[in-house]
């Protein structure tokens, strides 16, 4: 492939400097902003952040420069006024600029690209407007729901491209030229590679927006991103969203050419005041009676709903089956479901159908779900940013929640560095053992059975399998060693 292709001019990923400091020593100096870091390395970019002024609080969406429509349709939609970032990111859209916008989940971040773009859109309404790329297939389909929301006065055609649904389908629908594209970095790749048609459907595309930006820069979708830069005009908008900022980032905005403008919500590493955060130290093979505990107690603690969340498909998986066999009620999103049974989960738990949702770090980011009262880490995640990712799934938009996390006796470990990430301490969870232990036979017999029926549906060899065709698809885009080098990097850093 020529050398040029590889290199976007305005957002040059691929001609990385060397690494700077990984995300865990860049976030945890908590009092300085990645803004004031950067402010000497990139003095070409314009930086803001929320401390710099506090306009927001008087400014409308329509000061923002948005026309009537999309004024009025904020207001149907009960948004009062701007969020901080849109209020700082809405006008440099619209004035043509790149952006990095790093703010936390629920600050509004979809509508702050989403409301200019489609002002836009609708003076130029031709061909496929813009792709939004987007790391999770939940994510993508909670995005079209905003955009469609959005856009309903404009008529907006708007399409989802992401793994597991038919491919032709999704083929026939990109050559309806939706005006909006919000895809998952390998099924675009795919259609773009191997569909000589598709490609020239986007030869105006005028935005690329990648939605969740840390979590797409991961050096998993490094390839996609380099076809999906390929395939897209060079003199379109790029805006990258995140809720985090990672080394990654801050290189690319350091290389990025002086049309950028960064803006960054994020007061250090934090998590909102209104969560409370706990763990409970759990003996070693008592987890499931623990968390059979908690469940059977929810009411007395006034949730009405939870998410547990897993650090695998197999852990999520099994305990689905254990909680059947106790009788209590909950839906699991994991990715070894296909896609419509994973929508079909997460409808169920919105919907308030079943209390609980299990989860592995899939629905960890960004997903919207405005009534979750406890968030359980089943597994305690391995790095503070998924933690942040995590528990930012309760106490949103001023509410109350409550973290708790289970925590084996080697792992008080990890419980402190997140807690010297955030600047907090987490309380301990006080429960009587007796009253755990009560339950110890009812647990184990359905442990027995659900360890039965997983040997039953056929899990295991979906798992080998899936393995070995991950192994393959790694060894063929020759990202087998750089995984591991960047596993040994990230451990290292820690
Ligand atoms: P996001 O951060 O994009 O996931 O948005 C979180 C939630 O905030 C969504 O349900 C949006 O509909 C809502 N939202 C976005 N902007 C505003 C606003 N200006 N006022 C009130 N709610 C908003």
């Amino acid at each position: 492939m020529d050398q040029d292709v590889l290199v976007d001019k305005d957002f040059p990923l691929f001609s990385r400097p060397p690494k700077r400091s990984k995300l865990t020593a860049a976030t945890s100096a908590t009092t300085t902003s990645v803004t004031q870091n950067l402010e000497a390395k990139t003095p070409h970019v314009e930086k803001a952040t929320n401390l710099d002024d506090d306009t927001s609080t008087t400014t409308t969406f329509a000061d923002l420069g948005l026309a009537e429509w999309a004024v009025r349709t904020c207001k149907e939609l009960s948004m009062r006024k701007p969020t901080p970032v849109q209020s700082h990111c809405i006008p440099k859209i619209l004035a043509g600029r790149n952006v990095l916008g790093v703010a936390q989940t629920g600050s509004g971040k979809t509508a702050a690209f989403a409301l200019p773009m489609l002002h836009r859109l609708a003076e130029y309404p031709f061909g496929i407007f813009a792709l939004v790329v987007t790391p999770t297939r939940e994510l993508a389909y909670q995005l079209a729901e905003q955009f469609r929301a959005l856009g309903s006065c404009l008529n907006l055609r708007c399409a989802v491209v992401v793994g597991g649904m038919d491919m032709l389908t999704q083929k026939q629908s990109l050559t309806r030229r939706p005006h909006v594209v919000i895809a998952t970095p390998g099924r675009i790749k795919v259609l773009l590679e191997d569909n000589p048609d598709i490609p020239p459907l986007f030869s105006n595309t005028k935005f690329l927006v990648l939605d969740e930006a840390d979590r797409i820069l991961d050096v998993g979708f490094e390839e996609e991103l380099r076809v999906v830069f390929q395939y897209l005009p060079k003199n379109r908008q790029t805006l990258l969203f995140s809720a985090t900022m990672t080394s990654e980032l801050e290189t690319l905005l350091e290389l990025s050419s002086n049309k950028a403008y960064f803006y960054e919500a994020y007061e250090g590493f934090k998590t909102v005041d209104t969560l409370k955060q706990q763990y409970i130290p759990i003996p070693k093979y008592k987890k499931e009676l623990y968390l059979y505990h908690i469940l059977s107690k929810l009411e007395d603690f006034g949730v009405r709903s939870a998410i547990i969340f897993v650090s695998t498909c197999r852990t999520c998986h099994r305990l689905s089956l254990l909680l059947e066999e106790l009788d209590q009620q909950a839906a699991a999103l994991h990715s070894f479901k296909s896609q419509s049974l994973r929508l079909a989960a997460l409808h169920r738990f919105k919907s308030g159908q079943v209390p609980v949702l299990l989860a592995t770090d899939v629905a960890g980011r960004g997903l919207d779900i405005p009534l979750v009262d406890l968030v359980i880490n089943y597994d305690i995640p391995r790095s503070a940013r998924d933690y942040i990712h995590r528990v930012g799934r309760t106490a949103r938009a001023g509410r109350g929640g409550l973290a708790l996390s289970f925590v084996y006796p080697n792992e008080v470990v990890l419980v402190h560095e997140i807690e010297a990430v955030l600047g907090k301490q987490m309380e301990k969870f006080e429960c009587k053992e007796n009253d755990v232990l009560s339950n110890i036979t009812k647990v184990s017999n359905a442990g027995c059975v659900a360890n039965m029926n997983m040997m039953d549906d056929g899990f295991e060899e979906k798992a080998k399998e899936r393995k070995k065709q991950k192994l393959k698809t790694l060894a063929e885009k020759g990202l087998l060693k750089k995984r591991s080098k960047k596993r040994n990097g990230d451990r290292s850093a820690k």
